[in-house]
């Protein structure tokens, strides 16, 4: 877990600015729900083996010895939250959330105890179309923050009958190569051999990539499913990889899965995973419900920006304000009010301690301040305020009144 510093705060709410506008244009509204869950929905709704629930998830008792966690991912929580405000009842939702999730991993670039996600659910939507809106939005939204370099796989996991007959098979493949499987890939061959095409152990990449595929396993129906979202796709030009090897870690998906990945970021490359999730609405006690969502990291995305420097701060100080001892702070600061009454939009500093002249430039440079006003006894006498421009050397400094202050003020920063 770590903080985030001022330095690097602009960039977490750039990027949380960008992406909530696109969600909002593109008609989703924002859910809120809590940190902490009853353990037993995680078991429920992410499944028993996965590396999530089995080894990840910060799990305690509260003072009624009751089993709670801290929420590692939103779908669950998004689930039980429309479930229990009837919010899917007859009708479908387009749903966001953001926010700090906490798995317990080995923390490593890319990968911390906190992170926080932003993930959207829909819910009543059978078609491919609700997939193929999200891959167009989340398309949108690489270009909108300037990160180029991002490719997008999908894959189809098929309806649950399709992968029945997959896991079968794949479960004999593997039983044949039980001796290139790890420790973890044995137990989970029969609970869910799916997730041992996901293995990051390089000792397995030969015997997975000659793995059966599920392309052999698609029933027509499913692959229709996946085709038509492929042909939204090319008409409105989005690429895309086809990888059969994709899975997701959690239990829940059918039909169309992806990720969008970037080279960038080293092992930890995947900026936003997702797919359909049609069974998990039933399965937590509601109606039938087609649903399909993603969530995308945030923590990797403020990094690639950072190390990329694909973004510039802003200047954060519009107006520096300079006073000199001798003249009377409380009208300083009454005419500071005064200035943000009338300017609302500029953001204006006045320095809040005595203290030279050299010092309160010095500030006021550091705060990357475009003007400063400065109130000396010449300036109080005369009821003027001088203005210095801070960056552009060429403008003189000059005496104005109030009025032209504020009229100097609204051209120069475009109020
Ligand atoms: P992996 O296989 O890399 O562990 P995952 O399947 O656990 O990924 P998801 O649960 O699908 O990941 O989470 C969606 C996204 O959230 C990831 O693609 C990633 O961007 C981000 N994410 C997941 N876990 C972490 C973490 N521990 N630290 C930072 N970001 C994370
Ligand atoms: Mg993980």
């Amino acid at each position: 877990m770590y903080d985030v510093t001022p330095d690097q705060v602009w960039v977490w709410q750039k990027l949380e600015a960008i992406v909530t506008g696109l969600l909002q244009q593109y008609g989703y509204q924002e859910i809120r729900f809590p940190l902490l869950e009853k353990t037993a929905l995680f078991h429920s709704a992410i499944g028993e083996v996965t590396d999530v629930v089995e080894k990840e998830m910060f799990t305690f008792t509260d003072r009624k010895d009751v089993s709670i966690s801290l929420r590692p991912e939103g779908t669950a929580s998004t689930v039980r939250a429309v479930l229990e405000n009837g919010l899917i009842f007859n009708e479908p939702q387009k749903l966001w959330y953001s926010g700090p999730m906490f798995r317990y991993e080995k923390p490593q670039k890319g990968r911390n105890r906190q992170f926080s996600q932003i993930g959207v659910e829909v819910f009543g939507y059978p078609g491919p179309e609700a997939d193929a809106e999200l891959l167009l939005m989340t398309h949108r939204m690489w270009q909108q923050l300037g990160i180029d370099n991002v490719r997008l796989e999908l894959n189809s996991l098929g309806s649950a009958a399709c992968r029945e007959s997959y896991r079968t098979v794949l479960i004999e493949y593997f039983e044949q190569h039980l001796d290139v499987l790890d420790e973890e890939a044995k137990n989970r061959l029969h609970s869910n051999p799916l997730r041992l095409l996901d293995s990051k152990n390089p000792d397995m990449k030969a015997v997975i990539k000659a793995a059966p595929s599920i392309a052999d396993y698609l029933s027509d129906e499913s692959q229709a499913h996946f085709n038509q979202l492929c042909a939204i796709l090319d008409a409105c030009e989005v690429p895309y990889e086809i990888n059969r090897r994709l899975v997701r870690g959690l239990d829940y998906y059918s039909h169309n899965v992806f990720e969008w990945i970037t080279d960038d970021l080293g092992a930890q490359g995947t900026l936003c995973a997702g797919g359909r999730y049609d069974a998990l609405v039933e399965m937590q006690g509601g109606k039938p419900t087609p649903a399909t969502g993603f969530a995308m990291g945030l923590d990797r995305l403020v990094e690639l920006i950072v190390d990329k420097q694909l973004w510039q701060a802003d200047a954060q100080t519009d107006v520096y304000v300079v006073w000199d001892k001798q003249v009377a702070v409380d009208q300083v600061m009454a005419l500071c009010e005064q200035i943000r009454n009338d300017l609302p939009e500029i953001t204006l500093m006045m320095h809040l301690t005595e203290a030279s002249f050299k010092s309160q430039f010095k500030k006021a440079d550091k705060a990357g301040a475009q003007f400063t006003l400065i109130l000396g006894p010449d300036e109080m006498d005369k009821q003027l305020i001088s203005v210095k421009a801070m960056q552009d050397r060429n403008v003189p400094q000059q005496q104005l009144s109030y009025q032209d202050v504020v009229s100097f003020l609204t051209q120069q920063l475009g109020q």
